[in-house]
């Protein structure tokens, strides 16, 4: 099997075993870095390949990325099931990722902003609201990390859409629509009930236990979300690189810290 395709279409080169285009210049690197192929053999194959095809995007700069969502692009891995934010359209894999990105990119969550506003502005914003995200079917991205590493929605290759032929009839109609309904009321109970959860109450002493009543995190956290606080402990995702160094930084400071105190106080915490 050949190591790459190229899209005379996209200009770019798609690697077949990672379904994702790599830069002309880097083909070299990734067929030793992703598939062990020794420095001579890949640099004779990125010399043939580039002899070959010459409509072919260069650096990120020359790469043009889809505006409108195009046909599935061959070759190119294809996700499912996604999310999309409405501000900014980028899409996330899923239901944690998008929210991150909404409140990260947007300082927005679900229901209302960042903080902790009135009950009243809470209401208020939940019901004024258009939802933040919406689910995407199935979506591409060119390259892996980087420029146009971005995930970007695509219809379903022709001939290869399923024909859903649906016919109800009226009294089916209403028992959906009925059923619709009653979702639609345990859905917001659920939400109500989620929403009551979700800011933390300073807690009585008699309460938290020894551990927290030392450390004092109930009074430093009061009024935050669960949510907001857990992102901060959530590892990053492989497209945050900078958020990635920091993680393993603080990885290996943890892991530091512990030999040290094993070893002075003989205890491992
Ligand atoms: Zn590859
Ligand atoms: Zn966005």
């Amino acid at each position: 099997m050949e190591y790459f395709h190229h899209s005379e279409e996209w200009k770019v080169f798609i690697c077949n075993n990672c379904m994702h285009a790599v830069w002309p210049d880097k083909i070299q690197k990734h067929l030793k870095q992703k598939h062990g192929v020794a420095n001579e053999k890949g640099a004779k194959i990125s010399e043939e390949i580039r002899q070959r095809f010459h409509t072919v995007a260069e650096n990120p700069a020359d790469f043009v990325s889809p505006t409108i969502p195009p046909e599935e692009i061959p070759h190119l891995q294809v996700y499912t099931d996604g999310f999309q934010c409405q501000v900014c359209q980028a899409i996330r894999k899923t239901r944690e990722g998008i929210r991150k990105h909404c409140r990260q990119a947007h300082n927005r969550t679900e229901h209302t902003h960042r903080g902790q506003p009135s009950r009243a502005k809470q209401r208020a914003v939940a019901r004024s609201e258009q939802p933040l995200w919406i689910a995407v079917d199935r979506f591409q991205r060119f390259f892996p990390s980087r420029e146009h590493s971005n995930y970007f929605q695509v219809r379903e290759q022709r001939g290869r859409q399923r024909h859903r032929v649906c016919y109800a009839s009226e009294e089916v109609q209403w028992a959906a629509k009925v059923n619709g309904e009653l979702d639609g009321i345990w859905k917001k109970a659920a939400e109500i009930r989620a929403k009551a959860d979700r800011i933390i109450e300073e807690g009585e002493t008699d309460e938290v236990n020894k551990w927290v009543d030392r450390t004092k995190w109930n009074r430093y956290l009061k009024g935050y979300e669960h949510e907001a606080l857990l992102d901060l402990v959530e590892k990053p995702e492989e497209e945050e690189e900078v958020e990635d160094a920091i993680w393993s930084a603080m990885a290996g400071l943890a892991k530091f810290c512990q030999k040290t105190v094993a070893q002075k106080a003989g205890l491992f915490v």
